[in-house]
Order: C-alpha cells, then structure tokens, then sequence
C-alpha cells in the first residue's frame, strides 16, 4: 500500500509538492485552513488531489506517514501543535523536493534581504556561461514543483528561514548566507533562534562544499554557528580576505585559491551598496562552478535585474522613473536612496509596520527634494519628514501619485517609487503596485 503524505497549506510550495509527491506514487491529500487560490484549486482538481480548505481534519492529517508543511505555516499553529503532539514527522518542501532532485548540484541562497536578487544573479550567471540549471523558489516555480516537472542537473534555490526550519537531509552544494537582520520575530522569539535557523543551511554540508556569508554582517558573526564543514568564503566591503572576495579602492576582487577574478564596482550592473554584496555573492558562487573569469565579469556587467527592485523603467522628458515597490520595510529605503545620484522625488507609504523613519532622515535630508505619500494613512510620514523636505503631498491613488511627483520634478531629477510599507491598503500586493506605477509612468 502506498504510504500517505499530508500535505499543509496549499500555496506554490505546497501543491507543488503535492504533485511531486503523486508523481513518486503516494497517496496524497492536502489540508489547508484558509481559502486556496483559484488556479491552485484548479490544479489540484486537475490531478485528481484530493484537498479540504477552510479547516483541518485532524483525524486525517494524523494518519499521515509523512506530513509536509507550507512555509507560512507557524510553529506556534494550533495545527502545528497538535501535529508535534503526535510526534508525527514534519519536514519542508525543498527537503521534498531534494529527495527526488536525483543528485542535482544544489546552490542554495538564504538571507533576511537580497535572497531573490542574487539567486536570479547566479541563474543568470551559470546560464551565461553555458551551465543548464533551474531557478526555484521566490520567483517562477516552487523547488518541488520544478522537480516535478523536469529533472535539472543544478538547481539555484532561493531558501527562507522556514523553509529551513524543517530539513532533514537538505545538502547544498554551495550554501550562501547573505546577512541576518531582525526579521520574523514574532516566530522565532529570538535573534538567536533566527540565526540558527539559518545557519541551518550548512547543517548537511562536507567538506567538498562551499558556505559563502557577509563577514560585514554583525549578526552573521556574532551567532555564527560552530563545527561547520564546509569550506569558507566570506566577502567583505570591509576588510580583505585571502578566499571569498574583497573591495579595495573600488575593485571588487573575486579570489579562491590563487584564481582572482577583478573588476571594478562601477562595472556592476545592479545599483547600490547591498547589490555590491549581493553581486560579490554570486561571482565568488561563479567561481565555485568553475566559470571563466572573464564570464563571471561579463555577468555581473549585464544582468538586467528584476521586476519591482531598484527596476529602471523609463526617462520622460528628462525625469527618470524607478520601481523600487519590493522595498516594504524603511532599510530598503535606506539602500534605495543611498545609491541615488540625482534629486529625489520619493513616493513612499502604505501600511506601516511600526517603522522607525529615523534611520533614513539623514538621506532624506540630503538628497530628498519632495515626497509624495501614497497611503491611507500619511500621517506618521507627515510627521515624520515636516521638517526635513519642503514639499509633500498626500495622494491616494498611483496616478495621481505619479502625476503630482511628475509635477514637482525637473529634467535631470529620478521619482523613485521606494514605499517602505506594506501595499495592501491600496494595492493587492507589491507587484500590482509596482505595475500600477510603470503604468501610471507611460500613460504620462
Ligand atoms: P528577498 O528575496 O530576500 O526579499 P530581494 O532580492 O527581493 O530580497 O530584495 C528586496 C529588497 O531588499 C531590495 O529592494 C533591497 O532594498 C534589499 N536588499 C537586497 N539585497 C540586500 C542586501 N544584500 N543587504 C541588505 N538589503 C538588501
């Protein structure tokens, strides 16, 4: 008899593991608490899955010989509690996927900020240099799904902390770790708690594999896991290191063992202090793969970037326009305006979610010319900013927000769209924001 798998919540991660998992010949059932997305119903209609939604069986979900759960889902989850009663086995969807990825060279990336970023970089990255692999995670397929779908000789996966939370046997190859910033505490309780989540990535690694990390990074250092088999490659803006990669007078350099790959910062495709990291990253994951120096400098000169991050999308009459909508928190803000060379007109607001602007005061003062808010309700960046910028507006809608920034900019100046905030009050999510924006740009 086929062995049973539960599968929790039934997002991107979820049904595709769930079709993963009727493709190996399980019996396969998914339970999730909330309403399921229509094409997600559809699909598990399609493939003859069964599922409930709006609750969970538990008598069901116990008789589960493997029980498989969807990121979203906490720990502290009535659900989750009565599963770990049980003492049933729990394990994530990349540890799903692994199972069947048929020995597949794994690149895995893990970080509070910059995962989507890099992995796109270090797709773009193999690809260029010949290397067939598969991008999965944030964008485009889930991990399992990808599996499902098509066998890949590597896969770059974009990773959370709770994706990690549940591996058991999950081996990248190359592990990167960008950096650890607060971030989900209200799950994990504690920096530490988070930290070790993941670090959890280097947790099957050998010593034939690589853990690339930010040496920059105050709590990557501080929390840093012991006994870690892996060899080491850090990078630094800061300091020079003898493996991994270094900047020194504006020369990025990408070095293992006595192989150095050197390029200038300005070379970059990808804008700002956080994409030096990001790009440092993948360039020493390059090397890893053995790709030609040459083709790694090339790469990192000419990968376009992606949808809604520090995204170019057009020069009218002189004023540029940026899509920066994934910036949800104020430190995007930070990197955004800390690598803006023009005046600034900055829209920015939505949902706060107890942000502190202070930190972003000294950059607004110095490069900021006017704000446009765009929420329904301003008033903490009213306050906020009152006696920094001279100019602010109070709109409600992306087309008067892009008009009145459009109204106050000259030729030679950048409207970057860098909310800072959650985009529900107005939007449905970020990407409808961000597309409402480069519609509202050409409709100028
Ligand atoms: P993630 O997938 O981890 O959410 P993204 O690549 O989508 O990250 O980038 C989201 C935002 O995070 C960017 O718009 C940028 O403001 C910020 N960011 C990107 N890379 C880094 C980095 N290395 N360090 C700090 N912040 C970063």
């Amino acid at each position: 008899m086929a062995e049973k798998v539960v599968i929790l919540g039934a997002g991107e991660s979820g049904v595709g593991a769930a079709l993963l998992a009727v493709k190996q010949g399980y019996e396969v059932w998914v339970s999730d608490a909330g309403s399921i997305a229509d094409r997600y119903r559809q699909e598990l209609q399609a493939a003859n899955i069964p599922f409930e939604e709006h609750t969970h069986s538990y008598d069901k979900i116990f008789e589960a010989d493997w029980i498989i759960k969807s990121p979203g889902i906490a720990e502290a989850a009535p659900v989750m509690q009565a599963v770990r009663s049980k003492s049933k086995r729990v394990i994530s969807e990349i540890e799903w996927a692994y199972r069947f990825c048929n020995q597949a060279t794994i690149i895995a990336i893990t970080g509070t900020n910059g995962k989507t970023t890099t992995t796109a970089l270090i797709h773009y990255l193999l690809k260029n240099s010949g290397i067939q692999a598969a991008c999965v995670g944030n964008i485009g397929n889930s991990f399992a799904r990808q599996v499902a779908t098509s066998l890949e000789p590597c896969y770059v996966v974009e990773v959370s902390s709770f994706q990690l939370d549940d591996i058991e046997t999950f081996h990248p190859h190359i592990a990167v770790l960008l950096n650890i910033t607060e971030d989900h505490l209200d799950r994990y309780g504690s920096m530490e708690a988070y930290a070790a989540a993941k670090f959890r990535i280097t947790e099957n690694q050998t010593a034939e594999d690589y853990f690339i990390y930010c040496l920059d990074d105050p709590y990557t250092r501080k929390f840093f896991k012991k006994n870690i088999r892996s060899q080491l490659l850090p990078f630094s803006i800061m300091e020079q290191v003898k493996q991994g990669a270094y900047m020194q007078d504006q020369q990025i350099h990408i070095r293992i063992n006595d192989d150095e790959c050197i390029l200038s910062a300005d070379e970059l495709s990808l804008r700002g202090k956080h994409n030096i990291y990001n790009s440092m990253a993948a360039g020493i994951a390059g090397k890893t793969m053995n790709i030609r120096n040459e083709k790694i400098r090339e790469s990192l000169a000419t990968f376009k970037g992606i949808e809604h991050r520090l995204e170019n999308v057009a020069t009218v009459r002189g004023v540029e326009f940026i899509n920066d909508s994934k910036a949800t928190n104020v430190n995007s803000v930070w990197y955004a305006l800390e690598c803006m060379k023009k005046p600034v007109i900055l829209i920015m607001g939505g949902i706060d979610k107890g942000n502190d602007y202070e930190i972003i005061r000294g950059l607004v003062k110095e490069k900021v010319k006017a704000i446009v808010c765009l929420g329904k309700d301003n008033r903490k960046i009213n306050e906020a900013f009152k006696d920094d910028v001279q100019l602010m507006v109070n709109t409600t809608s992306m087309k008067e927000a892009v008009e009145a920034a459009f109204h106050f900019a000259s030729p030679g100046d950048v409207v970057l769209l860098s909310p800072g905030c959650a985009s529900f009050d107005l939007f449905k999510n970020y990407e409808d924001r961000g597309r409402q924006f480069k519609q509202a740009v050409k409709d100028l």
